[in-house]
């Protein structure tokens, strides 16, 4: 049984989740002022007078009143019960939902604390970089690379200084609860101390951890904090903020190894990249950066490290492969990192190398096949076997097919058993000829109503029992029922966008294609006939659910006179 959502996981998504991000990918919004206004999509007007504000996380029509918080707006968007909004939300964030088990005591939320810490911890290290004698070898180091204070600005660099200031300031407990690294031996100092820090922050800003790199060659060279209650490694990308106040919706992502190749392709006027935080990029790092660019261009070192995390890296992103997405691979050569690149050759060979990057299938198929000889048999059977398990990763689509076909012709197969067994991959499930499709009457009653919302006139005359149709389809049924009811006038766009990354999105663009080849009164006949079915088909439903159950365990006395009234009224 699923548990109770505890409140401070609740909390701590309001925390994590931007409202624009969300509001701006049902509604687009547009930049006004201090917030981002659209036309209210809960009343049908002319000129935008619906609001979001990023600083107060809510929106507010002026002209319906409508306005709450990311929960109340997926509530009311997509008429969802709030613990589906919360699931949906968890999800929009990349979270999943903790449930409550008697045993497991929710965390004590303390989030709001901890970030206010960590933004003053970055504003003193800011500080300490600007202390002429302490600081001299940090400014050096800057300088030796070439670093600019404009940079230096942008991505808040600090330094750590060789004394116990940052912990007479915070407190040893309140740093240690805020997940900085504190040296626990003898005198407890701050374990970043003497090198240049770098604020980790979310997209929204807010100063998550710290990276610390040395200022000579000592070792480890870069030091970061650890996971907290706030900041998940495998979750964040270092630059994202960074780069979205430059631009929002960049044509690509290139992700980095490094901090120093963030700030350093900066430098050379290339705003677009990110670096994960010293773990290898996760499925939850892509999915992340695809919802603000299409492409992803992963640059890694040119060593034998680098080559080993661009391969885990394809193998993550595999699943995120819906079609429009793109991942690409810049092979760097021997011993060649980001940095170097772009300081020796400039910004415009680097971005040539960056266009230039191998497409995810090229790439794939090259290392796949590097230890092959595809003219035997044999190798081609082991490619074959070796690629299946990553292909069943890709989502279903144009992409998919793409691979399968290239896989097919470098294994000179006509057919991969694989495909067909749908078991193990389902080839699209619509592509079948439209005259092939049977439509049940669930079907041919979404279908319809999608497509003529103004159908909806045909439930309102007559008395709709939703609870005696309890088939498959009947919960999207009734979903479109209730948004074309709140919103009469309704149309198909609208009603799609209602859906949109919804479980039951697929399904409602292939209902939506469904052609009919009939309009005006027909249209009602056809729809009232699918309701009319429907009804039956409950009423069935319930007549064998009431039989059995009579047998097995006996009926109370609701049921006896339900069954009685059933059995009596049956044609
Ligand atoms: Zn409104």
């Amino acid at each position: 049984m699923a548990g109770k959502i505890p409140r401070s996981f609740i909390d701590d998504l309001l925390v994590r989740v931007d409202i624009v991000d969300l509001v701006d990918s049902f509604v687009p919004l547009k930049k006004s002022g201090g917030s981002y206004v659209a036309r209210c999509p809960f009343h049908e007007e002319k000129t935008p007078s619906f609001a979001v504000t990023r600083s107060k996380q809510l929106y507010h029509c002026f002209g319906c009143g409508a306005g709450g918080n990311a929960i109340s707006f997926l509530m009311d968007y997509s008429h969802l019960h709030f613990v589906e909004a919360i699931e949906d939300l968890a999800d929009f964030v990349g979270l999943v939902v903790p449930r409550e088990s008697g045993e497991h005591q929710p965390k004590k939320n303390n989030t709001a604390e901890i970030f206010q810490l960590l933004e003053q911890a970055a504003s003193f290290y800011v500080e300490q970089l600007r202390v002429a004698d302490t600081a001299k070898p940090a400014v050096d180091y800057l300088k030796s690379r070439g670093l600019s204070g404009e940079v230096a600005r942008e991505f808040q660099l600090g330094f750590a200084p060789n004394n116990w200031e940052l912990i007479k300031r915070f407190g040893k407990q309140q740093l240690i609860d805020a997940g900085f690294p504190l040296s626990q031996a003898g005198n407890v100092y701050d374990r970043f101390r003497g090198r240049v820090v770098f604020p980790i922050r979310d997209k929204r800003g807010r100063v998550l951890g710290f990276g610390g790199r040395v200022l000579d060659d000592s070792l480890p060279k870069y030091l970061n904090s650890p996971e907290t209650d706030v900041f998940h490694k495998n979750r964040e990308v270092y630059g994202l903020y960074e780069l979205l106040a430059k631009n929002s919706k960049p044509e690509r992502i290139v992700v980095v190894e490094g901090y120093m190749d963030v700030i350093a392709l900066a430098q050379f006027g290339l705003g677009y990249a990110v670096a994960t935080l010293g773990t290898a990029t996760s499925k939850e790092h892509l999915e992340l950066l695809f919802r603000f660019s299409s492409e992803v261009v992963l640059c890694f070192d040119g060593d034998k490290a680098g080559r080993a995390a661009s391969w885990r890296a394809v193998e993550a992103a595999l699943p995120s492969l819906r079609d429009g997405r793109q991942v690409k691979i810049m092979e760097l050569s021997d011993s060649v990192d980001p940095d170097d690149l772009i300081r020796e050759h400039g910004l415009t060979e680097f971005e040539q190398c960056v266009a230039a990057a191998q497409t995810l299938s090229d790439y794939f198929f090259q290392r796949l096949t590097q230890s092959l000889n595809l003219n035997d048999m044999e190798g081609r059977a082991s490619l074959v076997s070796k690629a299946r398990g990553y292909l069943q990763k890709i989502p279903n689509g144009v992409f998919q097919e793409l691979m399968l076909a290239r896989l097919k012709e470098l294994a000179k197969v006509d057919k991969l058993n694989f495909l067909e067994n749908p078991t193990t991959l389902k080839p699209s499930r619509y592509k079948q000829k439209q005259e092939d499709v049977k439509l049940s009457p669930a079907r041919i009653a979404v279908s319809l109503l999608l497509q003529n919302p103004s159908l909806i006139e045909v439930l309102e005359q007559r008395e709709m029992n939703w609870s005696e149709l309890i088939m498959p389809g009947m919960d999207l049924l009734k979903k479109i029922v209730e948004i074309i009811t709140e919103h009469p006038n309704i149309n198909l766009p609208r009603l799609m966008e209602c859906f949109r990354g919804k479980k039951e999105e697929k399904y409602i663009g292939i209902m939506m294609n469904h052609d009919f080849f009939i309009s005006g009164d027909e249209l009602k006949e056809e729809f009232s006939g699918a309701i009319d079915r429907l009804i039956s088909q409950g009423k069935e439903l319930r007549l064998d659910e009431l039989i059995a159950k009579e047998r097995a365990s006996g009926l109370t006395e609701y049921e006896q006179k339900d069954l009685l009234h059933m059995l009596t009224n049956r044609k």
